[in-house]
């Protein structure tokens, strides 16, 4: 009988994580020492238990307002130097310790400024802090590789100048962009010419589209703007019609995005918080990973969303049967299609993914 792996087997495998945000990410603890050292007085509760069950609740509450209120807590205490460094580097030790092997972190520089830092002094605090995290992480005996992906507000006006700046620090540490924030009433083509600039200078970059907004916004993410991978995309399944015979009939922008393999950063719990899937087991991912998407699975928001990689896919064996292989397939997906050179992710699949699962799929007998 089929038994589902669980996230404690799961975090011995080494998996690969897209789509994750810097200030979804931190721990309880960190927000209220934070808080405390910096002056920040806006937080619900100074107890770390309370408070971690309160960021949960909230993101849980299906009031968007509520929701939002959780980021204004943890960027309200990402406001120096050394709390962007300290919380970069328990991102990159929190992944490495659930057997994350690499990871793109994402956050808005724009939105760390208040405390008078410029958007260069953020990024490289940032970097400081993931490669803190790597060597600490090293050191506990869990290796992890890290990239930043520099995210613009798509409700504000600053995309150009952020698209310059993760340009610039393409070679220290940044390796792709990214839009977030309210999709509704800010399509991504508001922002053309922060995207055009990008393919002028070979970048590379995702685009958060048909998470709570429907089939235009990611045809325009991909048609318009060009990106190179779909933030959630989940609505993509608009464009498929199931028959009553089970069989599936793609139309022209589903067909687009499984032929030329574009890859979908799933996030099924942040998925399911947000109202765009139902249920786990009603999400999306099921039906996609069936018809042979580039489907990739993330955490999205680890704090919010009280997980981790390896809980995220146990809720996936859980709903939908998944095995080792299944696994390594998504992890497999997800590592093709990072934001790093060919030869690099040729290296991770082929030097510690494949061998990984091997070895794990051996251990336990399937
Ligand atoms: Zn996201």
């Amino acid at each position: 009988m089929y038994q589902p792996l669980t996230a404690e087997q799961i975090r011995r495998a080494p998996k690969v994580l897209l789509h994750d945000h810097l200030d979804g990410g931190l721990r309880p603890t960190t927000i209220v020492e934070l808080a405390r050292e910096n002056g920040y007085s806006g937080l619900p509760t100074h107890d770390p238990e309370e408070l971690g069950r309160w960021f949960h609740d909230a993101s849980y509450s299906g009031s968007l307002e509520r929701y939002l209120e959780t980021f204004a807590h943890t960027t309200g205490v990402m406001q120096t130097r050394d709390a962007l460094v300290r919380v970069a580097a328990e991102a990159a030790e929190d992944l490495a310790a659930d057997g994350v092997v690499y990871a793109e972190s994402r956050y808005a520089p724009e939105q760390h400024l208040e405390g008078g830092l410029t958007l260069e002094e953020v990024v490289e605090a940032v970097q400081e802090g993931l490669e803190l995290g790597e060597k600490r992480a090293a050191d506990a005996g869990n290796r992890i590789r890290t990239g930043q992906i520099v995210t613009a507000m798509r409700h504000a006006a600053r995309s150009s100048e952020i698209a310059e700046l993760a340009v610039r620090y393409r070679d220290a540490g940044v390796s792709g962009f990214d839009i977030a924030g309210a999709e509704a009433g800010n399509p991504p083509t508001r922002h053309l010419d922060a995207f055009e600039y990008l393919r002028r200078e070979n970048f590379h970059f995702t685009i958060h589209a048909g998470e709570a907004f429907g089939l235009p916004s990611i045809w325009e993410a991909l048609q318009w703007c060009g990106c190179d991978r779909l933030g959630h995309g989940v609505r993509i399944v608009d464009d498929i019609t199931v028959g009553e015979d089970g069989t599936s009939e793609l139309g022209r922008l589903a067909q687009y995005v499984r032929d030329k393999r574009v890859p979908l950063e799933m996030c099924p719990s942040s998925n399911v918080q947000t109202g765009a899937a139902p249920s786990i087991a009603e999400h999306p991912i099921g039906m996609l990973r069936d018809l042979r998407f580039r489907v990739t699975v993330n955490t999205d928001n680890r704090l919010q969303g009280g997980t981790s990689l390896s809980e995220e896919f146990a809720k996936l064996c859980e709903a939908f049967g998944y095995d080792w292989d299944d696994l390594q397939w998504f992890t497999v997906n997800a590592m093709k299609s990072a934001f790093l050179p060919f030869d690099e992710r040729l290296a991770l699949i082929n030097g510690i993914i494949k061998p990984g699962f091997a070895q794990l799929k051996w251990a336990v007998g399937r």
